[in-house]
């Protein structure tokens, strides 16, 4: 655990951006933004800015990839290189590589591939900027991006990270409380079927506080899932109103 060089809650029990613990950060989320993508999803989450691109079920190439029994969900989670502060290599690294897995296998359970043998759903996440919790905000997005791409899912999937800080339990780290914090926990679940689809930690918790983590993190899907769904029906109805997409 590094020692942090800035308090990280005042007097006031204040968060560095000003939130109290349980807060999340401001959130934006629009879908079909794209229009050459099947489906797309752009969100903000606080100063996080990521755009997502769904294809599919489309063909599979290299078609030795196809699954004879359901679709193959491939995701490629891409940090821009002006998205952080220090210029980020272009060419994926271990992290990029790891972070497309875990996101990957969040999103699967919510997804009807066995309806779709020898198919691709492919997920382009490209990350604009970046300020802690990328890989939950990726997942929200997708998601969104995943539905508005008409593709059938048993619920959407939401995602939000639950940390410690000096010793107190907070919702949605920002990218300093990331550094710096004790503790790091992002959670994602299916809310209307109640299904956590990922679930990692890093640093130390007990058993009061993972209980309490999994509360908090319930509170703050519950409001983040109903900004998904706005953005869905928010397409549908300009649809509605202009006539195309
Ligand atoms: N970060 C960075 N440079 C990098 C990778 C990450 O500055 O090459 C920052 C970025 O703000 C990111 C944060 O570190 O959001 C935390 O990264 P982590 O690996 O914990 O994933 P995340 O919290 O974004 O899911």
């Amino acid at each position: 655990m590094k020692i942090s060089p800035i308090k990280l809650i005042d007097e006031n029990g204040r968060r560095i951006d000003g939130r109290l613990p349980h807060e999340i950060r401001k959130v934006k989320i629009e879908s079909g933004v794209l229009k050459n993508a099947d489906g797309s999803a752009y969100i903000e989450l606080g100063n996080n800015k990521i755009i997502v691109a769904v294809y599919g079920p489309r063909e599979v190439y290299p078609k030795h990839q196809a699954l004879a029994d359901r679709a193959l969900l491939r995701c490629r989670y891409s940090m821009a290189p002006f998205s952080v502060e220090e210029r980020k290599t272009p060419s994926p690294t271990r992290r990029e590589i790891e972070l497309s897995k875990v996101i990957r296998e969040a999103l699967e359970p919510a997804i009807f591939l066995e309806e779709y043998p020898r198919t691709a759903i492919d997920v382009f996440i490209e990350v604009l900027e970046a300020d802690g919790g990328t890989r939950t905000a990726s997942i929200t997005a997708a998601s969104v991006a995943l539905a508005d791409a008409g593709i059938p899912m048993r619920d959407l999937v939401t995602a939000i990270a639950i940390g410690k800080v000096e010793g107190l339990l907070v919702v949605d780290l920002n990218g300093l409380e990331d550094q710096y914090g004790e503790g790091d926990m992002p959670i994602a679940m299916m809310p209307q079927l109640g299904y956590v689809t990922l679930f990692q930690a890093d640093g130390r918790f007990t058993a009061e506080e993972l209980k309490e983590a999994f509360k908090l993190a319930n509170d703050a899907i519950k409001k983040i899932y109903e900004e998904q769904k706005q953005a869905l029906k928010r397409k549908y109805l300009k649809v509605a109103e202009i006539g195309e997409i």
